[in-house]
């Protein structure tokens, strides 16, 4: 056995514990600079009471960008550029607070204020631009999630996208790991079902996809055995009822066990896909990822029947299958989920047309798909595609 493994520094996991945000921050710094991923969060009164906690425990705090959507080059250059205005050096500290758009998008501009041999983000994003590593440690960090799906604050990296050229592309380093991550699962209740759905989708195609990935590692693996199994009944609880604590619970824990296990051992096809997707179609990246769970499965279950079997039986203890019963039944569990909380079963209900596929075929080579257990060409991308109509 040989693996190395990387886990956020400080996780404060619990109803109710953004209460706790103003002293957990103390250790950062003096002031907060704060990045949010939603409107609500402003709307509902979390950024006020965020404010107040701060003040509560000595911390002075800006709030500089709330994002409403997928974080763009240009949103992280801005941002960073706001934000240099208003650094006063030591003592500042980020709060990056929201759904994965948010927490990237404060991800980003942590790294990007003490990193300045480019002035924009592009240049060092992967496969794209200049190809510059992030050097200098990035401003302090704390990252409270509000969506339970991407466990971007538990990951080294930051997604950011582009409309002229066209790209989604990951920043990252080992370094981007927020320093302390505060996860409230109570924040997530104002999440409407749809995007409760879609998001939660995400969290659970990450713990598959680590699971079976060619660079799957062994504690990722019993991480994501756990998730798996509280969030497949969950999700639906959390769907049906917003408010329900044991939905929102086992959800927000999932997701975040999702973020530590992509983190280490890479993700697959349907994480492959999913960019192109997002840039190409504007299909939020959750969903793009549920639609795609189904097939990413069928495709590697010739490689996978061992690790499919293993997950049915982990979710069912009961359950007296063959190996290749047990692997269809967890195909089938996978698809039943996405039917029971609205996902559609097609790409064609989503807008996708036949003229798209070749153009999303040559944008799906990132390093998600690099991580699926065998190799799938362009023609059998192209075919799974044309299925999925
Ligand atoms: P999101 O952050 O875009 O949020 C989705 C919607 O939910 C937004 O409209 C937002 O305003 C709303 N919202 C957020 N919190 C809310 C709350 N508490 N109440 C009401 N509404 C709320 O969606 P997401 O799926 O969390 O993040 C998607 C982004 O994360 C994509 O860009 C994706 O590529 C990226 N991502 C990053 C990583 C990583 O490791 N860094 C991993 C997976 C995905």
């Amino acid at each position: 056995m040989h693996y190395d493994f990387f886990a956020p520094p400080q996780i404060h996991f619990g109803w109710d514990r953004f209460q706790e945000a103003g002293t957990l921050a103390a250790s950062l710094g003096s002031r907060a600079l704060i990045i949010s991923g939603s409107r609500s969060l402003e709307t509902n009164g979390v950024l006020d009471e965020l404010k107040s906690l701060l003040s509560r425990a000595g911390i002075s705090s800006e709030h500089i960008r709330t994002i409403s959507h997928e974080p763009e080059v240009t949103d992280v250059d801005q941002v960073t550029n706001i934000l240099q205005h208003h650094t006063q050096g030591a003592g500042d500290f980020l709060i990056g607070i929201g759904g994965g758009s948010g927490i990237d998008l404060a991800k980003a501009c942590a790294a990007m204020i003490t990193n300045r041999e480019s002035e924009t983000v592009l240049d060092y994003l992967e496969g794209v631009g200049q190809g510059l590593q992030l050097k200098a440690k990035p401003l302090p960090l704390m990252a409270i999630p509000t969506t339970a799906g991407t466990g971007s604050e538990a990951t080294k990296n930051a997604v950011i996208s582009s409309y002229a050229p066209t790209f989604k592309k990951s920043l990252r380093s080992p370094e981007m790991i927020p320093d302390i991550i505060l996860c409230d699962p109570k924040l997530a209740c104002s999440v409407p079902p749809e995007i409760t759905a879609r998001t939660g989708m995400d969290a659970i195609t990450q713990l598959l996809e680590s699971y079976i990935s060619c660079r799957a590692q062994p504690i990722p693996q019993a991480l994501s055995l756990q998730g798996l199994k509280l969030a497949i009944p969950a999700l639906p609880q959390a769907v049906a009822d917003g408010n329900s604590r044991t939905g929102r619970e086992s959800m927000a824990h999932a997701a975040l066990l999702s973020g530590i296990a992509l983190a280490n051992s890479g993700l697959g096809m349907a994480h492959g896909v999913a960019p192109a997707l997002g840039t190409h179609c504007r299909i939020p990246h959750g969903l793009a990822c549920a639609v795609m769970l189904p097939s990413t499965l069928k495709a590697n279950r010739s490689v996978c029947e061992m690790q499919y079997a293993e997950i049915a039986r982990h979710l069912d203890p009961g359950l007296s299958l063959s190996d290749a019963d047990a692997a269809d039944s967890l195909i089938q569990q996978i698809e039943a989920l996405n039917a029971s909380i609205g996902i559609p079963a097609t790409l064609s209900e989503l807008g996708v047309t036949s003229e798209q596929i070749p153009t999303l075929v040559a944008d799906s080579r990132g390093n998600s798909m690099r991580g699926n257990p065998r190799e799938i060409s362009d023609d059998e991308l192209t075919g799974i595609l044309q299925d999925l109509l």
